[in-house]
């Protein structure tokens, strides 16, 4: 299939799952708004975090936040608070970031040692300095050839043909299936949707979705497939939905509960 890289113009925003909201972030507030006036740090639950402060003009009251992708806890403050006071209300929720910790691992970046998940199925990074430069998967490991430098970005760009070939092999399947046409593919790495489609028939997936399980995988393609003959959410397209995948209840649980530690990789 032909895959114009170029970006295309979405009409048609197309959430399949919002992340879940903490409770101090509902404010009328884009999450991550603001100008950064001070970096720290934060010692909690045997864990030194990076902490930043933002101002934001917009904020009605300090806000306190996780920033799962980053690994980070964000202090947003309204302009008349002091950086004091958003340390205060800091301390005050320690007990709540402890909690809310619990349920977000470490950051884990794409280098040697580092496990992944690939498929579903966790995998170890090896780095291999003395085989040729290249990327080659067995026995749930991933290895990396040649010289050190960028590992990372190279095993970035490795999961990214992945995905590429694993979703566009889903969605062309399906897409026969209903008779459609899809006009272009595109992976982009978005912070709160798995997938889209456009109604000239591009279709756009998170990159990261090669992490997650086949069966998430499937339902996320079947899904964006689906928008292909029905662009809206009513009955008629979850019907649709569902005869192009097995496991739409169960994925769609996935995405919301494991779907954001996706993030934590790379
Ligand atoms: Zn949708």
């Amino acid at each position: 299939m032909a895959a114009p890289r170029k970006p295309v113009l979405r009409r048609r925003a197309d959430p399949i799952v919002k992340k879940k909201i903490e409770p101090r972030q509902q404010v009328s507030l884009e999450a991550g708004g603001g100008r950064v006036i001070a970096n720290d740090h934060l010692e909690v639950a045997d864990r030194r975090l990076p902490l930043v402060f933002l101002q934001n003009k917009r904020a009605r009251r300090i806000i306190l936040r996780l920033d799962h992708g980053k690994a980070r806890i964000v202090v947003v403050l309204p302009t008349r608070a002091t950086r004091k006071e958003g340390h205060r209300f800091l301390l005050q929720n320690k007990g709540w970031i402890r909690e809310r910790l619990e349920l977000m691992p470490p950051r884990e970046r794409f280098r040697h040692g580092a496990v992944i998940p690939f498929m579903g199925v966790e995998h170890r990074i090896r780095h291999r300095p003395r085989a040729v430069p290249g990327i080659w998967r067995e026995d749930n490991t991933i290895h990396v050839g040649g010289p050190r430098e960028q590992v990372s970005k190279r095993v970035e760009n490795w999961l990214k043909r992945e995905a590429r070939r694993e979703l566009e092999r889903r969605a062309q399947v399906k897409a026969m299936r209903i008779d459609r046409t899809i006009t272009g593919l595109t992976l982009r790495d978005p912070r709160s949707r798995w997938g889209s489609c456009t109604p000239e028939g591009v279709l756009s997936f998170s990159w990261r979705l090669i992490m997650a399980p086949r069966p998430v995988i499937d339902y996320v393609v079947a899904h964006e497939v689906a928008h292909l003959k029905e662009l809206n959410h009513g009955g008629r397209f979850w019907k649709l939905t569902d005869t192009l995948t097995r496991h739409m209840e169960s994925s769609r649980g996935w995405l919301l509960q494991s779907g954001p530690s996706l993030h934590r990789y790379g």
